[in-house]
């Protein structure tokens, strides 16, 4: 298969002045694009690449599952934000985090410990764990889909993502994400095991 360098669901500059139009751009047109590009180079002429995506993900090691995975990481993080993101959870969604933290404001504050505290290179996650909504955190490209757990929505925590806008001051990128850009929708669609852009 192709593998793709998929379009922003929103324009570069939609999420500012939470990040900006320069971020989006160096984090989706250079980094997230040469994942893709590594990938192709690294497959060209392997069976694999007739594989999807996500069984790549699944199966590989090496440069091939660190590419293929933050391909798969950045896909899903695009569409974990949301111009219009930030507020409260609904329906079965906030039942669930309710449940599973006390409170949302519960939720936002162990997300926030989790994140602000992982060492290095990495990804803060909502993950569905059984029956049981969990926080977790990845290092370099390690994700859910590799530890049986289900992503509900993440947050990159490589110095990429929010350097430029935040500079070391990791713990503000982490509150304007979940006061302003966490997308609540995309989580409740897959917590109810739809696909959804
Ligand atoms: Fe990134």
């Amino acid at each position: 298969m192709q593998f793709v360098l998929e379009p922003l669901p929103y324009s570069e500059n939609a999420l500012e002045p939470h990040l900006s139009a320069e971020t989006l751009r160096l984090h989706h047109g250079k980094h997230h694009a040469g994942y893709v590009k590594k990938l192709e180079k690294l497959l060209r002429d392997e069976p694999q690449a007739k594989q999807s995506l996500e069984q790549i993900v699944k199966t590989s090691t090496g440069h091939v599952f660190d590419n293929a995975a933050q391909i798969w990481n950045h896909d899903f993080l695009w569409r974990s934000m949301s111009p219009d993101g930030g507020g409260e959870p609904r329906g079965e969604l906030a039942s669930a985090i309710a449940r599973s933290f006390g409170s949302t404001d519960a939720f936002r504050k162990a997300f926030h410990e989790a994140a602000e505290s992982h060492f290095g290179s990495g990804w803060a996650w909502l993950v569905l764990d059984g029956k049981e909504l969990r926080i977790t955190t990845t290092s370099d490209a390690d994700l859910p889909l590799r530890h049986d757990q289900t992503a509900l929505v993440t947050l990159d925590l490589w110095e990429h993502a929010y350097y430029v806008d935040y500079r070391n001051e990791k713990e503000r990128y982490v509150s304007a994400f979940l006061e302003h850009l966490i997308h609540w929708d995309f989580a409740a669609a897959n917590l109810a095991g739809l696909k959804r852009r």
